[in-house]
Parts: C-alpha cells; structure tokens; sequence
C-alpha cells in the first residue's frame, strides 16, 4: 500500500507522452522501454491521440507511427501543428519510420515532426532522444515566458498594471484610424485624482501608492471591453472609448466618477476620500488625431477642477450631426437621465420627460401600495405626463 503510495506520487514527477501506433506489439515495446522515465498513455490511431491531447493538456512530447486507419501519423502531426493552443502547437513529435523510408522521412517533416526514429532503434538512443527533445521544447517554453514578460513590462506600469502613456498613444491610435475609416465616434477622456497632493503629505506617499492602485482598478473595471484606460502620468489616467458618442461618453465618465467616489478606501486605519475629475474630447467634433482630442479633453479637464472637482466636463457647444441628432431621438435609461441631470445637460433630456415619467409610475403605485394612508395622487401625475405631451 504505502510502496503503490510512493510509486504514484513519484510517478506524477515523470513527463507524461503519448505513444501512437495500430500495433499493440509495438506500442507494448515502446512502452517498456520508456516506462522507467517517463508515464506513456497509448492511442491505436491518430484520431484517438488527437481526443486524448484534448483531455490532457500536461502530455508533452508524442512518438507516432506513421501508417495508422482513420488518421495517420502525418494528420496527426499536421492537426498538432495547426492548433491555436500553444501547448499543442510547440509540441514535440517523433515519427517512427522504417530505417530507409527517405520519402516518408522527407514528408513528415515538412509536416512538421521534429525528429525520426527507426522501429529497430534501441533503447539507449531512443530516451537520449527523448531527453533532448523534452529539454528543447522546455527551454522554448521559458523563452517565450520571458518574452511575454518583457513586452507586458515594457508597456505597463509596475504600481498599477495598467498600460502605460507610451502604449496607450499605440493602442488609441490604431483604434482612432479605424473609427476614422467606419466614420464612427471616438471618445478620450482625461481623468486626475482630486487633491491628491493632499492625501500624500496627510497619510503619506505608501497610502498615496495604496490610492493610486485602488483607483486604477476602479477604473478598469467601470470600462466596457473595448475601452481601454492607461495610466500617462503620476495621478493622471486616460481612456479611450471606440464607437462611442456624447451621450455613452456621459454615461461612461458618470459612472466612473462614481465608482472612485464610492471607494471608500482605508489605509491603516483612516478613511481616506477619494474623488476624481474628468475632461471627455469626442472626435470628431474636437478634433481628428489623438494628440488634439487629449489636448481639448485635458482642457476640459482643467474646467472640471476649475468648476469644483469630482465631475465631468464635455461641452455642449460643439456642431451636432444629423446622426448623433439621431441618439438624441432615443430616451435615455433613467440613471443616464439622472446623470444628465446632475450635470446640468438638460436641453436633451427635456423631449423625453414625459415618457421618463411616464416610467416611474409602476414604481410609485408601489409606493402607494406601501403606504395607504399618504398616497400619492398618480392620477394627477398621468394628467402632467399628458400635458406634457401636448
Ligand atoms: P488637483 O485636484 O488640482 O489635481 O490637485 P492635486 O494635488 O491632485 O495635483 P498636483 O498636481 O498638485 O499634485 C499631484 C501629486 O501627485 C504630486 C505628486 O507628489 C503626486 N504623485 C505623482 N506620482 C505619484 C506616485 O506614483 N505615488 C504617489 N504616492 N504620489 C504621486
Ligand atoms: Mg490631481
Ligand atoms: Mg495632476
């Protein structure tokens, strides 16, 4: 029992393969001679070891023979090599060919196999290459680990994670030719921590870093899919919104405003308050290239403040088109109908109040149901959704 015990655990340390063959004598003989170092599993035919590379993903070298029914070993190969997962697309294949089958050899490895092996190999040659194989395919693996590492270092920032200002103008560029070729909107946004020289010299530059973070992740997480927010400077963040007009930009910086209004974030032991302040530019009423539109939302921006932190500024002075006139047609959901409010963005909002109102009045006969004796009088109310209609 405890022998069994000791023999799984040291068995999960060998590399699991995959030994493919129609022959049981052959899978048998290759199997006896790996099992010392390795955990073979067997398949009969190429379609079998394609399901089981399927179902387990830590095989990580397979030794395939080449004639097989259903599929063969030059399929298998070629499926291996076409996969999209990484894992099964560097994976190292042997093909065991008879010694002289040049034109076989010559076929598997355009196929892209990585080695051949002759059915009368020994056994010494086999696991040596076996070893090697398996050490090559690890060293690429770290290779590519590392190349990762360093293109996700070289365009993040370490405190935040975030994308930095370098790939921020990459990524906002390409989307914005993009948004230029299918004439959609774009919209920037410059976003600055309220004060936050304040929370540095009160709690201290940790607590300040501690901040940085917390808003970061706020941020990214208020965002749609296709948004994107980086980090450009000390307290300072931008967000780019493909396909994206006046009124989705509102909403969106409404609810990012929100989202750090409400951290509530402590820092060892203080509350500290947190608020930001947003400039929005749309293209392409602000203007066609990143570096106008971050210009006028940083302008906007620098409004907010001036209007008292924790809000938004996009302006409405710019020409609308016949197709955002379009959005206009369409009523907004009530939290960005009360957004609109707030920001004092009403001339849009005034067509559809009676339509808004109109909305509440399930919600307040419930209330009435809730509250017998102090009803309020939703008849009244229906004859002001109507007078307002006229
Ligand atoms: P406003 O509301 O007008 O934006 O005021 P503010 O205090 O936020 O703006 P100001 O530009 O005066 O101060 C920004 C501060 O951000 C000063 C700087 O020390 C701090 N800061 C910049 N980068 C970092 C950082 O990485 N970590 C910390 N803790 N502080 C930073
Ligand atoms: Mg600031
Ligand atoms: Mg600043």
């Amino acid at each position: 029992m405890i022998e069994g015990l000791i023999e799984a655990a040291a068995g999960e340390e060998r590399p699991l393969i995959l030994i493919v063959d129609d022959s049981p004598t052959i899978r048998m003989s290759l199997r006896r001679a790996v099992e010392g170092e390795y955990r073979p599993l067997e398949a009969d035919d190429g379609e079998q070891a394609w399901a089981l590379l399927q179902q387990e993903p830590g095989i990580e070298l397979v030794i395939t023979d080449l004639s097989m029914p259903r599929l063969d070993g030059f399929g298998l190969t070629q499926r291996i090599r076409a996969s999209e997962a990484s894992h099964l697309h560097n994976l190292p294949v042997i093909v065991v060919t008879g010694a002289d089958d040049t034109e076989a050899r010559e076929k598997a490895f355009h196929t892209g196999a990585n080695d051949f092996l002759t059915k009368d190999s020994d056994r010494i040659e086999l696991l040596a290459r076996l070893r090697a194989h398996l050490k090559l395919a690890d060293t690429i693996r770290q290779l590519e680990a590392s190349q990762r590492e360093l293109r996700e270092q070289a365009n993040t920032d370490p405190l935040t994670g975030l994308p930095n200002r370098r790939f921020f103008t990459q990524i906002a560029n390409k989307e914005l030719s993009l948004m230029r070729r299918q004439q959609e909107y774009f919209a920037v946004m410059m976003v600055d921590i309220d004060h936050f020289k304040v929370v540095n010299d009160t709690y201290g530059h940790s607590a300040g870093d501690h901040v940085l973070s917390a808003v970061a992740h706020a941020l990214a997480q208020n965002l749609r899919e296709e948004d994107t927010v980086a980090r450009i400077g000390g307290e300072e963040f931008a967000v780019s919104s493909p396909a994206t007009n006046r009124l989705a930009s509102i909403v969106l910086a409404e609810r990012l405003r929100k989202a750090v209004a409400n951290l509530a974030l402590e820092y060892e032991g203080s509350q500290i308050p947190v608020t930001i302040s947003l400039g929005i530019a749309l293209r392409p009423h602000d203007g066609d290239s990143l570096e106008d539109l971050l210009a006028v939302a940083d302008e906007r921006l620098y409004l907010a403040k001036q209007q008292g932190r924790n809000r938004f500024c996009v302006t409405d002075k710019t020409p609308r088109s016949e197709q955002e006139e379009a959005v206009d047609m369409v009523c907004p959901r009530m939290d960005e109908a009360l957004a609109m409010v707030r920001h004092g963005n009403l001339h849009r909002l005034l067509p559809h109040l009676p339509k808004l109102l109109e909305e509440l009045i399930p919600l307040l006969s419930l209330v009435n149901e809730q509250s017998p004796d102090e009803r309020l009088d939703l008849d009244r109310l229906r004859a002001v959704v109507e007078a307002l209609r006229r």
